[in-house]
């Protein structure tokens, strides 16, 4: 399909249509995702091989981070012809050198590629592969692409956690069922899932990723698995192929999708369902109290999602089914309908749903709609708001905790907060 063309997808009769977009997108590239995976595993290096504006982007994006000793640089390769790669190389090689020497803290060390085409002529993996012989025992040197023509924005954490997969130790066949919970959690909402995990009696559980390196969870045949996060695609097919087998369920945001998720696990574990209920109900509880006191601003508003983290498809659903909201459009850069049918299924089926973008399409149907709260990019929130159209960033949603029963309330309160500003600001 040739740029700018947008399709209506001719879907099996009882799935909903999706208009198919490949034209200009505005997201962020696959890097933004190393700003909360470099907190997360605490000894990593995220060394991205680009150029000045990747590391600009890393810069701005990571804010905060110049006060502490980052875990995360860029090598920045200049222009150079195909005569000049073995430099490259060499070059690459000093770096990992001098950074391995001054932070002996590290374990692993990933290569994280990027698009200017200097860095796609460069093979990163053949780099690592090299690399990795030669640190072989301290480091382990491992390589994603986080480039903005092969990922956006979320997608970098589906990158390396696929990295990740093949380093994880294999579990024995004999070994007692397991629970794994795949993608990045802010550390709060795993200790709380953590303890109800333990108040449920299922166990042992493990996260993926790990804190380090040496806590890298087994995987095998006994090992089941839960997705935290909408946008692991690559990491699911990868678990599978280590015999791993993925718990469908919603994905855990507000009070309901948190019980099916949690319920997912404990049925896959036999938990007596009475038990379950008398465990989950005082957060669920809470969570709906929370969720409560958010529903009058937010009830019967409508919604559009432009296609960004690929959080679009639950959020909607969450904001749907436990707000009282109307998503108009909701925009997703890829559709998995394997891992979001529960949640497409909850949707109404007036929701028009679009996968890719062509971003000019895109807002002139966001004008053409004006719905009350546009979730987009930063770049396209201000364009929007100057049209009187309120706005919400979704980078926002990456980096708040918004999962669990705990973060509920504090999730509907990201969508209202926009609506009470622009009612205060007509007042
Ligand atoms: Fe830009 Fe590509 Fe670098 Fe991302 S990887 S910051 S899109 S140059």
């Amino acid at each position: 399909m040739s740029p700018g063309e947008s399709v209506l997808g001719c879907a099996p009769a009882a799935q909903p249509q999706v208009l198919r977009e490949r034209g200009q997108r505005e997201v962020f590239c696959g890097l933004t995702g190393i700003i909360w995976m470099h907190r997360k595993m605490q000894d990593a290096f995220f060394l991205v091989v680009g150029s000045r504006t990747c590391a600009h982007l890393l810069q701005s994006a990571a804010g905060v981070m110049i006060f502490a000793e980052p875990r995360f640089a860029t090598a920045i390769i200049e222009e150079r012809d195909l005569a000049g790669m073995a430099d490259c190389q060499d070059e690459l090689d000093r770096i990992v050198d001098k950074l391995l020497a001054r932070r002996p803290e590290i374990r692993t060390l990933f290569l994280v590629g990027s698009c200017p085409s200097e860095v796609i002529k460069l093979d990163l993996g053949k780099a690592a592969q090299r690399l990795d012989g030669k640190f072989a025992g301290s480091v382990r040197i491992l390589n994603y692409s986080g480039s903005g023509i092969e990922t956006t924005f979320t997608e970098g954490e589906d990158a390396c956690l696929t990295a990740l997969v093949p380093e994880m130790p294999s579990a024995d066949a004999g070994e007692a069922t397991n629970l794994l919970i795949v993608g990045a959690l802010p550390d709060i909402v795993e200790d709380q899932f953590k303890r109800l995990f333990d108040e449920l009696g299922i166990g042992p559980v493990h996260f993926l990723p790990a804190k380090r390196m040496a806590e890298l969870p087994k995987v095998g045949p006994n090992t089941v698995f839960l997705l935290a996060q909408p946008f692991l695609t690559e990491t699911t097919g990868a678990l599978q192929r280590r015999g791993a087998k993925r718990l469908d369920a919603l994905f855990p945001f507000g009070a309901e999708g948190t019980t099916d998720w949690l319920r997912a696990a404990a049925e896959s574990f036999g938990i007596d369902r009475m038990h379950f209920n008398r465990v989950v109900a005082p957060g669920r509880e809470r969570a709906k109290r929370a969720i409560a006191h958010r529903r009058e601003r937010l009830e019967g508003k409508r919604i559009t999602f432009l296609p960004d983290s690929q959080l679009e498809l639950p959020l909607a659903r969450f904001l749907h089914t436990e707000l009282g909201m109307m998503p108009v459009e909701v925009g997703t850069p890829y559709l998995n309908r394997e891992l979001n049918g529960r949640e497409l299924a909850l949707l109404p089926t007036s929701t028009r749903l679009s996968e890719g973008q062509d971003v000019d399409l895109q807002l002139d149907r966001v004008r053409l709609d004006r719905p009350d709260l546009t979730v987009c990019g930063l770049g396209l929130a201000n364009p929007l708001e100057a049209e009187g159209l309120s706005t919400k960033w979704a980078i926002e949603l990456v980096f708040s905790p918004i999962h669990g029963f705990e973060q509920a309330g504090d999730l509907a309160e990201l969508f209202a907060r926009p609506l009470r500003r622009r009612d205060i600001l007509r007042v």
